[in-house]
């Protein structure tokens, strides 16, 4: 570990992939056939090496150049372009991507392993990663057998890269107020005419060609979100020919700084070609079915970032001496030593091994709804769309406040440019933001996930809660997992609460509080899930444990046993220290004030 580099914590992704959820049994399932267990943690490992040894590198370099434009493109920061073309020829675009067109065909259990340490190395670079998978997904969910053939390969392996061009500058959150026109032409083309803002990687220098998934307003469409339609629009045509994308300029901001944030004109000749993606009027439906999985990679860039920060912080606290020691009379102590640090790391390492625990399974719920037995896919289905808000906003949320958490620890040189804490935070505070505003997934769980197929969703999460009767607790368990039930109700109790404010004071009531349920209940999954890691770190230290030996000398004696021991206190951690969080938003959700639906807030 180390105060000012990452190093990848392999025996954590080992106990989370492997032992805790199985990886190993997915190959039983005919999509996953070709490969075992040892070749998952190949893939693994070879993930971190290439994040330690090409992406950490380049990151605080890149933060600090920069991108410029330069002669109508963008420059990348230097390191940049051999990067990505390793990434590319590395096969890390196209993980989970059909091997037909040379993707690797890997379960997104694997991939999200693969995707976090990526990120914890170098977020600017990895965004633009993303975009690509996404952009090649869509094509190759969605594209005609020649449109297939004619991007996905080159996008799997980078010499392409994708971009996702939504936003305009008037249409951000409220996508259904996008004007980019589509003009269909006799030979079967669109001319496309219009701006794009915000757009992530929309100009760069490393790669041969950019390809743009663009949503337009076919002529004649219906107004709102049920008329507009998805476009493959290319830098350059297939014949080399420039498509008319021009870059207008590049946003100056607060993190990422090694990823261009682009706004694009579209068509400013008259001369912009844009191909239809299955048929018009259907762009928004392709999205949704995208969504799932571009909103779990945000969240995960919450993770990533609150994995790093937690490094930083524990590697700076056992370096840093100041004031006495309270263990060694008469010596300078390690900050490690003082309550309130050790109190902000752990809150650190809490939370981000939570965070970890719930993403990591709703990828391996993902795995079971798509490639799982026929008759559990649904159930499978419904735990991941509920979880999917949750993920990209309460990982967001928590990570970019582990990593100021992290600063903290560091104490004034967390401040400055010397550790990567401070970037860290910059970079990762854009999650809250992109792919769905924080508040908005709060409304998507309560005004949408909470109700739809008749509570379905919320019916089986509470199956899903019982996961300890059929695996009682023991030891101090016992006591925990008690506890956490007490929350677990209490989470129901205020689900029904917020259902009856709404019936007794309207819609707006309803959701004013979503962000405090979101929050109530991202603690009591994660804290869930901490609980069954906890259980499988017991007993694994049971079945190792000498005979007449205290877990916790053991503990302090092996360093397999020490991380299972580290296990248990994390959950207990959050048991005791981070899931009373709960109460507050539980009695803020309940005294449903009305006020900020009220106050004069025109000034
Ligand atoms: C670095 C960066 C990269 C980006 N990359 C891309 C990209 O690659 N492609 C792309 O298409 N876009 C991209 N975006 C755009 C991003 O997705 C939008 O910024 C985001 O969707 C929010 O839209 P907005 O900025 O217009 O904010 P607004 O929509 O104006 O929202 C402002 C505030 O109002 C709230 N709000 C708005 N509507 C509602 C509502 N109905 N109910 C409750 N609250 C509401 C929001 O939660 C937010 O707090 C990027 C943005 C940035 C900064």
């Amino acid at each position: 570990m180390s105060s000012t580099e990452y190093h990848v914590n392999r025996r954590e992704l080992q106990f989370v992939v492997m032992e805790v959820l199985e990886a190993g049994k997915l190959c039983g399932f005919e999509a996953f056939s070709d490969f075992d267990e040892d070749l998952f943690s190949m893939t693994i490992n070879e993930a971190c090496t290439f994040a330690e040894q090409v992406l950490d590198p380049i990151n605080q370099s890149g933060d600090r150049e920069g991108c410029r434009v330069e002669e109508g493109t963008v420059k990348t920061p230097q390191g940049f372009p051999e990067a990505w073309r390793q990434m590319g020829e590395g096969g890390w675009l196209s993980m989970k991507m059909s091997p037909e067109f040379g993707g690797m065909g890997l379960p997104e259990l694997v991939t999200v392993a693969a995707k976090e340490v990526q990120l914890a190395a170098n977020q600017s670079l990895c965004i633009g990663n993303t975009l690509t998978t996404g952009a090649a997904n869509l094509i190759y969910t969605f594209g005609s057998e020649v449109q297939k053939q004619e991007y996905c390969e080159k996008m799997f392996n980078g010499t392409w890269s994708g971009t996702m061009c939504l936003t305009e500058p008037h249409a951000g959150s409220s996508v259904g107020d996008i004007i980019t026109t589509a003009l269909q032409q006799p030979e079967g083309h669109y001319l496309i005419k219009g701006t794009k803002q915000f757009i992530s990687a929309g100009e760069h220098d490393m790669s041969e060609n950019i390809i743009h998934l663009l949503l337009a307003r076919t002529e004649g469409a219906p107004e709102g979100t049920k008329g507009i339609s998805l476009f493959i629009v290319p830098k350059y045509r297939d014949d080399g020919t420039p498509n008319d994308v021009t870059l207008v300029n590049i946003e100056k901001k607060m993190g990422l700084h090694a990823s261009p944030t682009c706004v694009l004109s579209f068509g400013e000749n008259g001369n912009c070609q844009g191909y239809l993606l299955q048929g018009e009027n259907r762009g928004m439906a392709q999205m949704f079915q995208m969504m799932n999985e571009a909103r779990l990679f945000v969240g995960l860039q919450g993770l990533a970032g609150a994995g790093a920060a937690c490094q930083n912080a524990v590697s700076y606290a056992n370096e840093r001496v100041q004031g006495p020691s309270t263990l060694s009379p008469g010596e300078r102590a390690k900050i490690v030593e003082h309550p309130d640090v050790r109190r902000m790391l752990m809150q650190m390492r809490s939370v981000t091994e939570g965070l970890r625990a719930m993403m990591y399974t709703v990828a391996w719920y993902t795995d079971m709804a798509q490639h799982g037995p026929e008759e559990t896919r649904e159930y499978y289905q419904d735990l991941v769309d509920l979880h999917i808000p949750i993920c990209k906003s309460f990982g967001t949320d928590q990570g970019f406040e582990v990593a100021c958490t992290g600063i903290q620890v560091l104490g004034g040189v967390g401040f400055t440019r010397d550790f990567p804490l401070e970037q860290n935070a910059r970079d990762q505070k854009i999650g809250s933001i992109y792919e769905g505003t924080n508040g908005i997934q709060a409304l998507d769980l309560v005004g949408r996930k909470f109700g739809v197929k008749q509570g379905a969703l919320l019916e089986n999460l509470t199956k899903e809660l019982n996961w300890f009767d059929g695996n009682p607790p023991e030891d101090m368990l016992v006591d925990w997992v008690r506890e956490w039930e007490s929350y677990r109700h209490m989470m129901f109790e205020s689900i029904s609460n917020l259902k009856r404010i709404g019936e007794h004071s309207g819609q707006s009531a309803y959701l004013l509080y979503a962000v405090n349920m979101l929050q109530l209940v991202g603690d009591v999954l994660c804290s869930f899930y901490l609980l069954k890691q906890a259980q499988v770190a017991k007993l694994k230290l049971n079945e190792k444990l000498p005979e007449g030996m205290d877990l916790k000398a053991y503990a302090a004696e092996s360093e397999e046993a020490g991380f299972y021991w580290n296990k248990l206190n994390t959950a207990e951690y959050y048991v005791w220290s981070i899931l009373p969080r709960v109460l507050s938003h539980e009695r803020i959700i309940r005294n449903a004030s009305l006020t900020p639906l009220e106050a004069d807030l025109l000034v």
